[in-house]
Formats: structure tokens, sequence, C-alpha cells
């Protein structure tokens, strides 16, 4: 069974706005073991957007199409669906008296205008909106006409669209007789500390066209993400896949992993903290406050993280060996000391955008028991120099206290 999703709207296609209806609506349809083959995102012309839903239908199985069902001339998704498939549009009174109700219960009046979404196109069925006047479209194609198709046409605010989903188009494409009857399972692992290609040498095999469970592998900003996903008759069945791939890749990568889902770094340590009982403070130089507020957001009420010091970039007598070393150990201790806190991280000036690759920037950890400084260099993107040297002074971090704390699942 594949699907289209339809995105619709100028906003989208004029790089105002990103589709992220289309992302959501894509991991929804995934999960019920639907293939998304296809994204098409059109903008708000009438005939654009009827050979859009004949394209999509002739395709797919299962079309979700998202915005242009508001009261406005731009929004024309229920005549685009009308023309497309020949299903003249026809007034369904119970959506009209519900918009109109709406209207009457903020002490107004429905303009004349909003009448037009209560029109649906012939045989379709009606999509509930609770909080918002556009009900949805669920019109089926049978065979004979352009393909045989189910469109499920909602509105473009995500809030409405997402609500929508779950409480009627989720459930009505679950008793689809045509559903695939399997599952598909997503499983994202986090690691950091080694780059893309260092790591796919490192999984012989895993990451390969057409080998299943699937293991994807995407990077942003040094952080690697391995995205498993599994498909079995049911939950279990993709549970022990993903379980077994798991162990696979723990057993390859080592302490480089180390967390899952949504999960980053500073999230990681800043539990390894808490479950200690242990503090930390950070003196940064050429971040702008990055680390402070990674850690300030993980730890908002300041259980683990107490304080920062942010310095500009010349702030240090010296940016070479050993000169800048100690230096930032003296701080890290002046640090500790003023913060009462079990660990400083020191983060020293990063070399300017233009430095040669080579050029060397340092980082580190002074707590009572170990005071280590190190340096990597500023090869790649100017644009991922602070993140990663933040992210680098976290690793070393987690990479300690992981010694007395249980790893993550
Ligand atoms: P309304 O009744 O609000 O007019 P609608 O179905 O006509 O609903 P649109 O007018 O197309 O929806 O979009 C409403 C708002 O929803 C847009 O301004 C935009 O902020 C947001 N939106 C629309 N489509 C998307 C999308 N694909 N991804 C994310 N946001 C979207």
């Amino acid at each position: 069974m594949q699907a289209e999703i339809i995105a619709i709207g100028d906003e989208m296609t004029s790089g105002q706005r990103l589709d992220t209806n289309s992302q959501w609506l894509s991991d929804q349809l995934e999960s019920l073991g639907i293939r998304v083959l296809y994204h098409t995102t059109v903008g708000d012309d009438l005939e654009a957007n009827v050979r859009v839903f004949q394209i999509a239908t002739g395709r797919a199985d299962v079309v979700v199409a998202t915005g242009g069902l508001g009261p406005t001339d731009d929004d024309l998704t229920r005549q685009a669906m009308s023309a497309a498939f020949q299903r003249p549009l026809t007034l369904d009174e119970v959506s009209l008296v519900g918009i109109e109700q709406r209207f009457h219960s903020r002490g107004r009046t429905m303009p004349e205008k909003n009448k037009i979404q209560a029109m649906f196109p012939e045989g379709a069925n009606v999509i509930p909106n609770p909080h918002g006047t556009a009900p949805g479209i669920d019109l089926e194609l049978v065979s004979g006409e352009i393909g045989t198709c189910r469109i499920f046409a909602l509105p473009g605010v995500p809030i409405e669209m997402k609500e929508m989903w779950l409480l009627t188009v989720q459930p009505a494409i679950r008793i689809m007789p045509t559903l695939p009857r399997r599952r598909i399972k997503n499983h994202v692992i986090k690691c950091f500390g080694v780059g893309e290609s260092h790591m796919e040498a490192m999984l012989p095999d895993m990451i390969r066209r057409g080998k299943e469970p699937r293991v994807g592998i995407t990077v942003h900003h040094a952080t690697i993400s391995l995205r498993i996903t599994a498909t079995g008759e049911d939950d279990d069945a993709c549970d022990r896949l993903i379980g077994e791939c798991r162990r696979q890749i723990d057993t390859a990568l080592g302490e480089l992993v180390f967390g899952t889902g949504d999960e980053e770094l500073h999230d990681v340590v800043i539990r390894q903290l808490q479950e200690t009982g242990k503090t930390v403070g950070v003196l940064e130089t050429s971040t702008a406050g990055m680390l402070c507020r990674w850690l300030g957001e993980a730890d908002p009420n300041n259980q683990a993280f107490r304080g920062a010091t942010v310095l500009p970039a010349n702030s240090f007598e010296s940016t070479e060996e050993p000169g800048i070393i100690t230096e930032l150990i003296v701080r890290g201790r002046q640090l500790r000391d003023r913060l009462n806190v079990d660990f400083a991280l020191v983060l020293g000036p990063i070399p300017p955008a233009d430095a040669h690759p080579e050029t060397p920037y340092h980082y580190g950890i002074v707590g009572a028991d170990t005071e280590q400084i190190t340096h990597s260099t500023v090869a790649g993107h100017p644009e991922i120099h602070a993140p990663r040297m933040v992210k680098q002074a976290l690793d070393l971090l987690r990479k300690q206290l992981r010694t007395s704390v249980k790893p993550a699942d």
C-alpha cells in the first residue's frame, strides 16, 4: 500500500514556511505500515491543484492533503477535488450548522464566505474538526475513476490537522481491508566522537541497501543518528528485530553511543550529574554561551548546572601550548572554587574562520580527581566549530561520569 502527501499553499512554495505537516504525516503513515513514495507541494492555483490530485490518485492508494480548506479565495482544495473527479460540491447541512454555532458561541454571526466550508464533493464524508471551522474531506474513488484511492483532505493548521488525523483518519485507515498486516517501527541511536565515514566502517554491512532491518545514518553538527527501521507482523516482532540490531551496534560502537531518540549530549550529561549528585560550572570563550544555554535548558532548576562565565575570544594571554593549557586549568580551578562545583568545563578560544584546518583549539574538564585539557583542530565548515567544541567538552564529562552511573538504554 502506497501513499502520497500533498501540501497545499503558496506559503510553502514561496519558501515562507516549512512544510512540517508532510514530515509528521509521513511518520504516521509509515508507522501504519504504509510506504510514502511521494511528497508533492503545490501553490494556491486551481489548475495546478487539479492536476496534482489527479496525478496523486493515479499512483497512490491513500492520498493525504493538508491546507487550502479555509474560507478565502485562495483556499481551493475542495474546488480542486470537485473538478479533478467530476464530483459537484454539495452543501452538508450538519456541517453548516456546526460552523454557524462555532461563530455564535463567540458572539458572532457566520460570514457568508464561511458557507463554502460546509460544501463537499459529492459522495465525500465529513472529517470533523473539533477545534476549527474547516471540516476535512474523506473521498473514496472507486475503480473506473482515475484510480482506486482514498483521499483525506485536512486543514493546514498543524494542531488541527494532527487532532483530526488521530481522531478520524488514522482509525479509518486502520480498518481499511487493504492495509498491510504489518508494522513498521523506528528506533534512533545517538552517537558522538567519530566522523560519518569512520562510523560506517565500524558497522560493516549494516548500512547496506536492502538490508533488514534498515539502518540509516544522518549527521547534525557532529552528532550522528543511526535510525533502525524494522518491519514485522506486530509490535513485538519489530521490537525483537530492533533489539538484536541495537545489540550489534552497541557491541561495534561501545562508548560512542550516548543516547536514543531526541536525546542530546547535554540531556545525558545533566541526567548523569543528577543521578550521581554532582555539579558542574562552565567557562566558555568563543561559543557565545552555547554550552551554558544547552545545559540551562536541560536543567532549568539548576540542580546540577550551577553557572557559567562567558568570555570574549581575546581573553587568553596565549592560544598556544603550553600557555593555553595552564591558563585553562587555572581558570577552571578558580571557577570550581567560586561556584563550589565538582567539575568545571573549560572551552578556550576558537581560531578565526580562515585559520588553517590544522590549527588547534583547546577544551577540557577540571575536577577534583581529573584535570584534562585536550585539543582538536578547526577542520570542517566554520559553522560547526562552536557546536562541535561544546559537544566535545560535554562528551569528556559524559565519559568521566559514565564510570559512576549506569549507561543509558
Ligand atoms: P484555515 O481554516 O486556517 O484557513 P486551511 O486549511 O486553509 O485552514 P491554510 O490556510 O492553508 O489552511 O494554512 C493555515 C496555516 O497553517 C498556514 O498559515 C501555516 O501557518 C500552516 N500550515 C499550512 N500548511 C502547512 C504545512 N504543510 N506545514 C506546516 N504548517 C502549515
